[in-house]
């Protein structure tokens, strides 16, 4: 079997050894692929096998990333693997989100149950393998905070050097103190995640460091294992479609890749379709689309669901290939719409971050646009964990909960509150019996 790499730039199709360090084209500074010449083998053969290495207690088989391995054929030693028995979330039905939405039935694949508490570990795993194969000494990320708290779990896992760039404000706390704790050389930089990323890339051309943004094609064959196994937890029944929220758009576009490879390969006989929620004023995808611009749509981005405020995503023509691929779509929502989303995922006691919950907002918005038929069978993608922001969700529920403000209202000194519909704050009562069971009603 043998990997490779490949500009998706579909006039310049240059290839490159998968042992490569570069992260872009040499020709046309094109995204990059990981791509293979798959061996033609039987699916219904490799399904099994999938479904067996559950019950098996290899470090590979019980990582939900390495137990697909045949679908991200690229390691070459698998001795060099660093896993933190990563993937293996959970799908649940969420009946009361399934509700608010208008949907009959809503399924959650919740990657926040990761290790570190994002599907950032389906990547990282893979792409801190790549660099360990690679012999890299250092590593190095830009983050809105779960891509470095990530990195820096299995690179401390490795023994490889982990340096971050992050955001001087607006990283949620629970990320910026796993960072910390996993020995991570952190950098915070005035200015925002486009910054913090082009100062990296700079940086890692100039030294003999190792790129882990989702731009390195070896982190988004790892998240192909999200697919994988939400099919395999499906019996591979596909469904109609998968809603991500999209904010570098690495995800979304290994999405569409998992997709068309399993389509190509016969594991699957239709594809779902990928739509990609943004924030509204976090939307240049959006903006791209609506445009019909060959070139991206950048905008300044503002959203208090701080992993996908970004305004220059990189991997922003792998997500469009995702969407034509499988006729996908993107849309967005306000902030108000997030916030009310995510409580009422707390309320299916599954919960999530901010940005996670521009999933259920938006289906909500294209069930009541029908452009999403109740009766279809949608699977949402939780990307983090709910414990990652909690001055967020706090906030929300003592109703004091804070947008930045429009330009308008700034002029006008005036604060953009987000109301807190459905809140569900800490009662304050005397420490005495009668008064608490008369609070209770009881
Ligand atoms: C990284 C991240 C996203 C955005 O994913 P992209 O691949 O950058 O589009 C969304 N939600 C959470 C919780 C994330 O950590
Ligand atoms: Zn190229």
């Amino acid at each position: 079997m043998s990997a490779y790499l490949k500009c998706i730039e579909k006039n310049c199709n240059k290839t490159m050894s998968s042992t490569s360090k570069a992260y872009v084209c040499p020709n046309c500074e094109g995204l990059l692929d990981v791509t293979y010449d798959f061996e033609i083998f039987d699916p219904e053969k490799i399904k099994q096998i999938f479904l067996k290495r559950r019950s098996s207690n290899s470090l590979l088989d019980l990582s939900g990333v390495w137990r697909y391995r045949e679908l991200l054929p690229f390691c070459t030693d698998f001795s060099k693997v660093v896993s933190i028995q990563e993937g293996n979330t959970p799908v649940y039905e969420a009946p009361r989100c399934a509700k608010y939405v208008g949907l009959k039935k809503l399924n959650l694949k919740h990657q926040g149950l990761n290790p570190t508490g994002s599907f950032k570990d389906n990547g990282m795993t893979t792409g801190v393998t790549q660099a360990n194969l690679l012999g890299s000494k250092i590593v190095a990320c830009a983050s809105t905070g779960n891509t470095s708290a990530s990195m820096a779990a299995y690179a401390a896992r490795a023994g490889i050097r982990a340096v971050i760039f992050i955001p001087d404000q607006q990283i949620g706390f629970g990320k910026l103190a796993q960072s910390l704790d996993y020995g991570a050389t952190t950098i915070q930089l005035e200015g925002d995640f486009d910054e913090s990323m082009r100062l990296v890339k700079e940086i890692t051309l100039e030294r003999d460091v190792y790129l882990l943004n989702s731009i390195n094609p070896f982190r988004l064959e790892g998240q192909k294992a999200i697919i994988i196994e939400l099919l395999c937890q499906q019996d591979w029944k596909v469904p109609d479609r998968i809603v991500v929220p999209g904010g570098n758009l690495g995800n979304s576009g290994s999405f569409g890749k998992a997709i068309k490879e399993l389509y190509d390969l016969g594991f699957i006989e239709k594809m779902p379709m990928v739509t990609i929620i943004q924030a509204q004023r976090a939307n240049p995808l959006y903006q791209t689309l609506i445009d019909r611009s060959p070139r991206l749509v950048k905008v300044e981005a503002q959203t208090l669901a701080t992993a996908i405020k970004i305004g220059n995503p990189v991997s922003w023509k792998k997500a469009v290939r995702a969407m034509e691929w499988t006729r996908g779509w993107c849309d967005f929502v306000s902030e108000q719409e997030i916030a009310d989303a995510k409580a009422i995922i707390g309320r299916d006691g599954i919960g999530c971050e901010p940005a996670s919950a521009t999933t259920v907002a938006g289906i909500r918005k294209l069930v009541q646009t029908k452009e999403i038929d109740p009766d279809e069978d949608v699977v949402a993608v939780l990307t983090g964990n709910l414990l990652k922001d909690p001055d967020y969700t706090v906030n929300y529920h003592q109703n004091s909960l804070y947008q930045e403000a429009t330009y308008r209202n700034e002029l006008l000194g005036k604060k953009d509150k987000i109301r807190s519909t459905f809140a569900n704050g800490p009662i304050k009562v005397r420490a005495d019996k009668e008064a608490i069971l008369k609070v209770l009603g009881l």
